[in-house]
């Protein structure tokens, strides 16, 4: 089903937020993991042209996300991306201070998507971004891009090295190229969305 993304704002402390009305999902990875490319794929290219946008590539930026009936909504909060730079234990240093506090204590936090580029091995900052959402109560999905460019066989290999290094079973392999893995991460995404509708967390 073909969904609409409607930008809403860019924040760039927690002031800025906007108050939750649909359940939120967070768009987290690396920088040039393939994020602008997913959510292009996800929900069309404005999503992915507001947050490339010099100036918003700091901020969290918002969009409400409906389906074409209308019917079913809910927030996408691709949050900026973490670079290469040296990891401290919050994550990275770089990462503003107001991101911590957005994945601790917003609300409607559904899920968090947590990209990783299915092509290098997995990073520690990846490692280390996990094992603080999963401190912090978070649910997450790792969706491992760019899966087009390996082969059967790498991606097999690939595919294991990540679920032994992120220690988690919960990776979907995704393609903005060729859209695979697209359905599947959406039925994960609507899946929360429906859990936080009937069971809003406090
Ligand atoms: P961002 O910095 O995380 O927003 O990353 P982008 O979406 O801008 O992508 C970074 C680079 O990876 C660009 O050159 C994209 O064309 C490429 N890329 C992103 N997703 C895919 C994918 O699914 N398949 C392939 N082959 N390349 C991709």
């Amino acid at each position: 089903m073909r969904h609409i993304a409607q930008f809403l704002l860019s924040a760039f402390s927690a002031s800025q937020f906007p108050a939750p009305t649909a359940p939120e999902i967070a768009f987290l990875g690396r920088s040039n993991v393939g994020k602008s490319s997913l959510l292009n794929a996800l929900v069309g290219e404005k999503a992915a042209r507001v947050s490339s946008t010099p100036g918003r590539t700091r901020a969290i930026n918002f969009f409400l996300v409906q389906d074409e009936s209308r019917r079913r909504r809910c927030v996408f909060a691709d949050l900026p991306g973490y670079g290469y730079a040296k990891i401290s234990k919050s994550i990275s240093a770089e990462w503003p201070k107001f991101i911590e506090p957005y994945l601790a204590e917003r609300p409607a936090l559904a899920l968090c998507v947590c990209l990783v580029d299915s092509n290098i091995p997995p990073r520690p900052a990846d490692r280390q971004l996990l094992d603080w959402l999963r401190s912090a109560g978070r649910s997450f999905v790792v969706a491992a891009t760019k899966i087009d460019r390996l082969s059967g066989n790498e991606r097999a290999r690939n595919l294991s090295a990540l679920r032994k290094a992120l220690d988690t079973e919960d990776i979907i392999p995704v393609s903005a190229k060729t859209n695979d893995g697209i359905r599947e991460l959406w039925a994960r995404i609507e899946a929360s969305a429906a859990k936080e509708r009937a069971d809003p967390s406090p």
